[in-house]
């Protein structure tokens, strides 16, 4: 039985905290861990940003809502959940995914969370577990799963190259590049006809 796992940002939705940068006018939320490799440093920073601010989790979150998925993102989903069960896979934080779940009709998602205290300060927090994209892959496949994974990024090689099919979907030419072997595409269309085939 087949599960499908995708990754969120630049493959659904936009990049959350660079749109936010955006949508927020706070355009030092734009570093990432290109300019900061310590992700818990830069979450930590990006934490800190925001209390400056003065913005909690609803201000954040209505920010967010004035982020849209990637056009077609909604209709590619409805499609592939009418013939396939999927996941998406994200390093991301549910408080913060939620308002685009909500135009992508919620999907499942294994994603990270926060800790939020009653007036709406962000004060911490969690990644569910190690390497998570790679690891529920793994669990997955123990409870008897075959896997199909699609992201964008570096973080995705791990579960696309431990899944039985397995696809690069909007990536940099850098990133293409450096995994010739894995199929790459750009539109929707492409995707939706290389996960019906490596289900065939
Ligand atoms: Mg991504």
């Amino acid at each position: 039985m087949y599960i499908v796992c995708l990754d969120m940002e630049g493959v659904l939705v936009p990049e959350i905290w660079i749109a936010f940068a955006e949508a927020s006018g706070i355009p030092e939320l734009k570093r990432t861990t290109r300019d900061e490799p310590d992700y818990n440093k830069l979450m930590r920073w990006r934490l800190d940003v925001l209390k400056e601010h003065g913005l909690g989790l609803p201000e954040i979150q209505k920010t967010i809502s004035q982020i849209d998925p990637l056009p077609g993102a909604k209709e590619f989903l409805d499609e592939l959940r009418s013939f396939t069960q999927v996941i998406v896979l994200s390093d991301t934080f549910e408080e913060f995914a939620m308002p685009l779940m909500k135009k992508l009709g919620y999907p499942a998602l294994f994603c990270n969370s926060l800790s939020v205290d009653p007036d709406g300060t962000i004060t911490d927090f969690h990644m569910r577990v190690e390497n998570s994209k790679l690891t529920t892959v793994k669990a997955l496949q123990s409870i008897g799963f075959d896997t199909i994974a699609s992201g964008d990024s570096y973080n995705d090689l791990g579960m696309i190259q431990a899944s039985k099919a397995g696809f690069l979907f909007k990536s940099p030419e850098s990133i293409r590049a450096s995994v010739p072997e894995i199929p790459a595409f750009d539109t929707f269309d492409e995707l939706l006809q290389a996960i019906k085939q490596a289900m065939v």
